[in-house]
């Protein structure tokens, strides 16, 4: 992990390398290696492997504080239920925004390639994951919890222009929000990462069908949280 540039002393830009075999790339685009799409992707690989260029942000933040469903971190605060809860006895978060990049599109070597988006997802877990082991190993900060703007009415998109504005720069790594604070382009996400269980918006979030699913829907807890319905 040694292809990066840090750019001030608690914000860091990763320029993430993709190393994976075949088949571990396959199994991040839930591709089975003996069927007839591994053989193709076995044969793009290597564009892949040339072109993708994921790129992740990270920024330590302080937590000044937690009262009811506001949290206050360095100055900003967030009305959230669950944000509340799920950092109100924790000091310090990372900030971080994570792209799968858009190398692919770029090199022309993807125009009518009908798996590019599958290609892209793929980038974007394997960068995902490599954050979150960057920050075990560089810090030995527990970073597997994640809260990202979007994923629950109680924790909007819109909480996407704070923490932008908190992580900084963020064209540094070809990031950008829309008017409604989605981020461009579409393979890329934001988090604040805390010490904890292992959480993921996933387990409160009540959309049925939905492929991206992390974590299994968690009534007792969506009751803890936000009370029965
Ligand atoms: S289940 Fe799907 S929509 Fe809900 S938080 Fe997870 S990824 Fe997002």
């Amino acid at each position: 992990m040694d292809n990066i540039n840090n750019n001030a002393s608690e914000r860091i830009v990763l320029h993430i390398p993709v190393e994976l075999s075949a088949e571990e790339f396959a199994a991040l685009c839930r591709i089975k290696p003996d069927s007839s799409a591994f053989e193709m992707l076995e044969e793009t690989y290597p564009l892949i492997k040339q072109y993708g260029a994921p790129k992740a942000i990270i920024r330590w933040a302080n937590v000044d504080g937690v009262e009811e469903d506001r949290t206050t971190i360095e100055g900003v605060t967030f009305r959230s239920k669950v944000a509340a809860d799920k950092l109100k006895d924790t000091p310090r978060v990372f900030l971080s925004v994570i792209t799968a990049g858009e190398g692919l599109e770029n090199s022309g070597e993807f125009d009518d390639d009908p798996f590019l988006n599958t290609y892209n997802g793929a980038l974007l877990s394997l960068a995902s994951g490599y954050v979150v082991r960057y920050m075990k190993e560089k810090f030995g900060f527990d970073g597997g919890s994640t809260l990202n703007p979007g994923s629950l009415p109680d924790w909007p998109i819109k909480n996407n222009f704070e923490l932008f504005r908190m992580i900084g720069s963020v064209d540094e790594i070809g990031v950008s929000l829309n008017e409604a604070g989605y981020i461009k382009p579409w393979n890329s996400v934001s988090h604040i990462h805390f010490s904890g269980d292992g959480y993921q918006n996933c387990s409160l979030c009540k959309r049925e069908g939905c492929i991206g699913r992390r974590a299994k829907f968690d009534r007792a807890e969506y009751e803890r949280i936000f009370g029965k319905e």
